[in-house]
């Protein structure tokens, strides 16, 4: 596999470009008219239009992408995240179309796409599940029955779920038949299916997930866990490995299961497979059959680039070690950097990037895709990038995680830099005191504080003066179209006139 499309955009499309390069395989991107000078687009060796699409559905065209796949002559299609990385019917139509999909079989993304049938066949394989049932509900009636033989609170979910939708919490039997009918019609509308099930509602619990990689000869290892917990409306914002919470025993056991659940499915590739853990018992959650936002903190403690070796398995190669070859090492935090502005609610900011100063120094990586210049929009979701710091011990982890986040300026948009800074302050995290409650049990971290970030935004507005001053010396950049019909940007063309690499 010489030659990969990546129908994917942002920061995970620019991580996958790295790897490509790295492995001296040429990369081809796809981008929508709003990501004509976005950095993936840019980045990449090649880089083709996906059309008049609606910018926000360009990226789900298979007809489009598999087009360009034939034009560029790609031989492996890697979808990223989000998108068309979990839709079994892409990854059938990309094996039709003769080429490689990077990442499992259809059939794997099949089954475990569907909560239901996943949880029968990980307790099949011996994975503890959340308690509740495996098979859609009929109706409200039997929602309320299953509700009262089990106790509440329970929590009523999709079948087809992801992303939080389609999940509703009944806290008494006065609720259960609303939520019923909120969750099958929220279903409906997202996935096109409304069969709902029921879980049993942890109290506390702490969001703990198994790295596995497989590869196409029957190999599977895990590469130790993730602790998820700081979330906001189930969406993830500071991941870290290892978890401070997991003795030697149930991290053994954690991962054993992860292994089997993988090993259950023929899994190839890099998947993760989520466990909710409360007061020393793990249940599994779901598996996510890709690669995921939060894989540099495993990048960093194991030392295995998971991009890369999700292309040496797809090309074939075995996996070089035995689950004893696999170390952890010291601790990596990661923050999930969002356009949303965490002092008005987390609302979401769009405008142009003036101004971008990364992190740099030791322990510290920055994995974006933006730029000076990126127009932020509303299209997208929200994440712009990632910082992620590592350290011999958590809590040296922290501190240079709080030097990196002091030094990144990014100036155009909102963005949640700052709330990740009072976390990291904050006494419940630094102990590890930790669980997916934790930001409704510190609301104070979600608001503005009283005098506002003063120094910073004086820092902010310094950097615009300096940033017009210096666009005032420059020529505006100009695109001319390149070979193929894929245009070259400015930035190409001023590095490496009318070549394809640079
Ligand atoms: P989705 O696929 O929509 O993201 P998940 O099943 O992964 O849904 O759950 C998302 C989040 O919801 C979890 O990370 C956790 O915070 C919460 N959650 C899910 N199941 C339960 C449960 N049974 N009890 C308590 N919280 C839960």
């Amino acid at each position: 596999m010489k030659s990969v499309l990546i129908a994917n955009r942002g920061e995970i499309a620019v991580r996958i470009i790295r790897a490509c390069r790295e492995l001296g395989i040429r990369s081809i991107a796809v981008y929508s008219d709003a990501d004509a000078e976005a950095l993936h687009t840019r980045l990449a060796d090649e880089a083709y239009r996906l059309g008049p699409a609606p910018s926000s559905e360009s990226y789900l065209r298979t007809d489009r992408i598999l087009d360009v796949a034939r034009e560029s002559g790609a031989e492996g299609i890697h979808p990223g995240y989000g998108f068309m990385a979990e839709r079994a019917e892409f990854a059938k139509a990309v094996v039709d179309a003769g080429l490689v999909f990077i990442g499992p079989s259809p059939a794997t993304i099949d089954m475990m796409g569907d909560k239901t049938r996943a949880r029968t066949r990980m307790e099949a394989a011996g994975v503890p599940i959340v308690p509740g049932t495996t098979t859609p509900l009929a109706d409200a009636a039997e929602a309320e029955a299953v509700a009262e033989s089990m106790g509440y609170p329970v929590l009523l979910k999709a079948a087809a779920g992801g992303g939080g939708k389609g999940m509703r919490v009944a806290e008494d039997a006065s609720r259960i038949r609303p939520s019923f009918e909120a969750a099958a019609r929220e279903a409906k509308s997202a996935f096109g299916d409304g069969s709902i099930y029921i879980e049993k509602y942890l109290s506390r619990p702490r969001h703990i997930e198994i790295q596995v990689l497989g590869d196409l000869h029957g190999g599977v290892v895990h590469l130790g866990e993730r602790e998820c917990s700081i979330q906001r409306r189930h969406q993830k914002l500071v991941e870290e490995a290892p978890s401070v919470v997991l003795d030697p025993e149930t991290r053994a056991a954690m991962g054993e299961a992860a292994v089997r659940a993988a090993q259950a499915v023929e899994y190839a590739g890099a998947g993760t497979i989520e466990f909710l853990w409360q007061d020393g018992d793990f249940f599994f959650l779901e598996m996510n059959t890709r690669i995921q936002v939060e894989h540099p903190v495993t990048e960093l403690v194991t030392g295995i680039d998971l991009v890369e070796w999700q292309l040496r398995v797809a090309r074939g190669e075995a996996l070089p070690w035995t689950q004893e070859g696999i170390r952890i090492e010291g601790h990596a935090i990661e923050c999930r950097i969002t356009s949303e502005d965490p002092d008005d609610g987390f609302l979401p900011s769009t405008g142009t990037i003036r101004y971008l100063e990364l992190p740099q120094g030791p322990g510290v990586r920055w994995d974006g895709g933006v730029a000076a210049g990126t127009e932020v929009g509303l299209h997208y979701d929200p994440l712009l990038g990632k910082v992620i710091a590592w350290g011999a011990d958590r809590a040296t982890a922290i501190e240079r995680m709080d030097r990196a986040l002091r030094e990144f300026v990014l100036v155009g948009v909102e963005h949640c830099g700052p709330f990740h800074r009072r976390v990291l302050a904050e006494e419940d995290f630094r102990a590890g005191n930790l669980s997916i409650r934790y930001l409704e049990e510190h609301p104070e971290l979600t608001r503005a504080p009283e005098n506002g970030d003063a120094l910073q935004r004086l820092a902010a507005a310094a950097a615009v003066l300096l940033e017009d001053e210096r666009r005032r010396t420059l020529a505006p950049p100009r695109i001319r179209p390149g070979a193929g019909g894929a245009p070259r940007s400015a930035w190409q063309e001023a590095f490496a006139p009318g070549a394809s690499e640079y």
